[in-house]
């Protein structure tokens, strides 16, 4: 995949990169091995002022950046300045709260006695350089969601961003350096995914973390795992949405249409399989459809465009082979499933029902605005569908009745539970997956910790 600017709206491409050579890779790893050597001695003081600035100029940067990201991959405007906010903030929380979060710990005195010592303390330390792999769906989010409690736990980044956001990966480096921080603690390597497997062979290349599909991430975790190296992985979702009848039904659908086709339904922790009891199985569907009928497909350029195109042509393609595939199937289409005529990678809201386990799109990922739906007679059969895929990122659950609530809590297979409301990311809550999802976590305490040596201090 070349790396540039085309515009998903209409397929124009805008601009086009050279990929650095061999020799400008090698310079920037040197460069951040030696930031490193430094920039681990700072105080957390002096990194929460860098990345607070950072926030500042982002806050103030909104509009253009949100700009980019819709040239570059089609999210719609408000939904692009929307997510610049959001990493400000997580870039704020972090600046906050990362001394705490990583503050020596202290274990228990009989233990440290039981251990023939005088002292004991737990230090987390930063690794080193941590290689990140980003994908284009959230370009700003992704990135900023490792590389803010990377940054304030002493670590330095480089980012290794999908091949059709370059000027958001460019804006990034730029954004970390205009706020002070020092050369070489963020930088944008602007390669290819064939680059990728020796780079992160290097020494000096300490931890790699990849969002993205499964090969991808499988082929990153191989490499990682034959050099020793440790990583985290958050792949692909398939969330369950599922609706019991003391659900709020009103609600439910509108929100099932929002987590459906957020960024234009190519978000991992979108939800994508919708789960109903079969006493409200009916007039969900009804509704539903309805929803994602009336939703305002076009460029997402406008401000009250609510869908826009699909971020590739091949994004397009591989969705409208799920589609197809269910349709030979026996599936039956509620809505959407035909490909609009036209310029740019559209593909309509569309609901599908009557899906077998033996269609693709039972198993795999629909990145994009298609949703399946199921009929279930009972909580346990709920389950069993909910359950029955690879994935296991998160999962929505719409119920009123609190004995349902510790079931779906004991068993659902997902590194999250939504109870009536839909999956969304916050710095203060763990993120990431169980099952193919991948693996570690993102956000929170625990977020900050994947990348840190965590050294036992002990005095005799
Ligand atoms: P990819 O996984 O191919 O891209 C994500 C990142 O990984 C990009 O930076 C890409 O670089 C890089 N990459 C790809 N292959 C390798 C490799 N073998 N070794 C190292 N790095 C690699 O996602 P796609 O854009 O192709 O999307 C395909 C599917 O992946 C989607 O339909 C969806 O199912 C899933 N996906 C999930 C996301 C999530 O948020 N969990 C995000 C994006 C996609 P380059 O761009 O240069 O190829």
């Amino acid at each position: 995949m070349p790396i540039a600017t085309v515009n998903p709206a209409n397929g124009e491409t805008l601009k086009t990169y050279e990929a650095m050579g061999v020799e400008e890779v090698e310079r920037r790893l040197q460069l951040a091995e030696a930031t490193f050597r430094t920039y681990r001695t700072t105080s957390y003081a002096e990194r929460a002022s860098l990345l607070s600035r950072a926030a500042d100029l982002l806050d103030e940067d909104q509009g253009e950046i949100g700009a980019v990201m819709t040239t570059e991959m089609g999210k719609p405007v408000v939904q692009a300045r929307a997510e610049a906010a959001k990493c400000a903030r997580a870039m704020r929380w972090y600046a906050e709260r990362a001394e705490a979060l990583l503050a020596d710990e202290l274990p228990g005195e009989n233990d440290v006695r039981d251990s023939g010592a005088s002292r004991v303390l737990v230090r987390y330390r930063p690794l080193g350089p941590v290689l990140a792999v980003m994908p284009w769906n959230f370009p700003l989010w992704q990135v900023v969601r490792f590389a803010a409690p990377a940054l304030m736990a002493g670590n330095v980044g480089l980012l290794k961003h999908a091949s059709n956001v370059p000027q958001t990966a460019l804006y990034l480096e730029d954004l970390f350096h205009r706020a002070g921080h020092p050369e070489g603690c963020f930088q944008t390597l602007l390669v290819g995914a064939g680059a990728v497997d020796e780079i992160l062979r290097d020494d000096r290349v300490k931890a790699a973390t990849l969002t993205g599909s499964e090969p991808a991430g499988r082929a990153v975790a191989s490499t990682a795992g034959e050099m020793v190296k440790k990583t985290v992985l958050e792949l692909g979702g398939s969330d369950p949405f599922v609706v019991m009848p003391s659900a709020d039904l009103d609600r439910a659908v509108e929100t099932a249409v929002t987590a459906r086709v957020q960024n234009n339904g190519q978000s991992c922790i979108a939800a994508k399989r919708f789960i109903v009891h079969a006493d409200v199985h009916d007039a969900f569907a009804e509704r539903f459809a309805r929803g994602m009928r009336e939703l305002r497909v076009g460029d997402p350029a406008l401000e009250d465009t609510q869908v826009g195109p699909l971020a590739t042509e091949q994004g397009r393609a591989d969705l409208e082979e799920l589609v197809d595939d269910a349709r030979r199937g026996g599936a039956t289409v509620l809505c959407g499933g035909e490909r609009p005529e036209g310029p740019g990678w559209f593909y309509p809201p569309t609901v599908l029902t009557g899906v077998t386990r033996e269609m693709r799109i039972h198993r795999e990922e629909a990145f994009g605005p298609v949703a399946t739906l199921y009929r279930a007679a009972d909580l346990d059969e709920a389950v069993l569908i909910a359950n029955d895929s690879p994935f296991g990122l998160s999962s929505n659950v719409w119920t009123r009745d609190a004995d349902e609530v510790d079931r779906f809590v004991r068993d659902i297979e997902a590194g999250g539970v939504f109870f009536n409301g839909m999956t969304a990311s916050h710095p203060a809550f763990p993120f990431g997956g169980v099952k193919r999802s991948g693996y570690g976590r993102e956000l929170s305490g625990h977020g900050i910790r994947e990348f840190c040596n965590i050294t036992t201090v002990w005095h005799g």
